[in-house]
């Protein structure tokens, strides 16, 4: 029997639904700056789909495109002013930065009340402990998937593939926070198929086009693919072979269409958090 496929087109629309709904009766509206420095071209279309989720709900925002030359001083005084401006509830500085220009430093240098990507320290220690105001954007949604979907984590075997810090750290500690039992694997795993099929609840963050096929599967599994690679022929495809996989799994995620539509739903609900946390209303 084929998985049920989980539809993040369908609960990102959901969520941004939910939050205009909110932002209608709001006075104050939260405004959101993100800056983007060089010319990366999948960078700008990131920023404009984000500028197109804050027009869709009804948030300000300003977008600030700084020059490749943009020196780290120029970025630190923009990022300064952004702190302590009052329609500013959320900054987002577009990863990558051009190489002379210290991500850390920078990100480091966000006020963490308005950090809504949650990559500031504060907000990673805060993950940590459980009492946070901010979760990554990413792992937020591959959450709010599961709540969507009716799949409950606790007690389950939890297995995440992949050990960043903006992806699968923050993700396993989501899960444990729901009483999951959690595994974390990466490249040093010594039977990664073992583990895989161990799993009733999969999260695929390895950036391996297609690497994860069937027989990784317990069959029942949910299967929830973060990846978004390329395959040979350049199409768009996730770290999961959906066709083999959607055979032996309960539940499963598309690529494109699953978690990529939930990270900007997560970016704006992260932004509505902060506007009222600021006190808005
Ligand atoms: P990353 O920083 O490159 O991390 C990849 C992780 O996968 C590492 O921990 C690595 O292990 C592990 N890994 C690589 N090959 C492996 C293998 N053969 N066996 C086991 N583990 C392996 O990537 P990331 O930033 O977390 O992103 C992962 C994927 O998610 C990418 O395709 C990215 O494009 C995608 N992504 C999607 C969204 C979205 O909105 N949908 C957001 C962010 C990222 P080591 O630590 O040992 O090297």
């Amino acid at each position: 029997m084929s998985a049920m496929v989980i539809d993040g087109k369908v609960i990102s629309a959901k969520v941004r639904e939910e939050i205009k709904e909110e932002v209608m009766k709001m006075t104050d509206k939260p405004g959101l700056a993100v800056v983007i420095v060089g010319e990366d071209p999948a960078s700008k279309v990131y920023v404009r789909n984000k500028e197109k989720g804050c027009e869709e709900v009804g948030f300000y925002s300003e977008v600030h495109a700084l020059p490749e030359r943009t020196t780290e001083e120029e970025l630190l005084s923009l990022i300064n002013k952004l702190n302590v401006r009052s329609e500013i509830d959320g900054i987002l500085v577009q990863l990558p930065l051009p190489g002379h220009l210290n991500e850390k430093k920078v990100i480091n240098s966000i006020n963490p009340e308005k950090d809504v990507d949650a990559f500031h320290p504060v907000n990673t220690g805060k993950i940590m402990i459980g009492d946070y105001d901010f979760l990554p954007c990413t792992p937020a949604g591959v959450m709010r998937l599961l709540e969507e979907s009716n799949i409950d984590v606790s007690g389950k075997n939890c297995v995440v593939v992949g050990r960043s810090n903006i992806v699968g750290k923050p993700q396993a500690m989501l899960l444990l926070r729901k009483n999951g039992t959690v595994t974390i694997c990466h490249s040093k795993t010594k039977d990664l198929k073992a583990e895989c099929r161990r799993a009733d609840i999969l999260v695929v963050a390895m950036g391996k086009a297609r690497f994860i096929t069937s027989d990784y599967i317990k069959p029942g599994a949910a299967v929830i693919d973060v990846g978004m690679d390329r395959d040979e022929n350049g199409k768009l495809c996730g770290d999961v072979d959906f066709n083999g996989v959607k055979e032996v799994a309960g539940a499963i995620t598309p690529v494109p269409g699953g978690v990529g539509p939930m990270t900007i739903a997560m970016l704006l609900t992260n932004t509505l958090n902060a506007a009222k946390k600021h006190g808005k209303r």
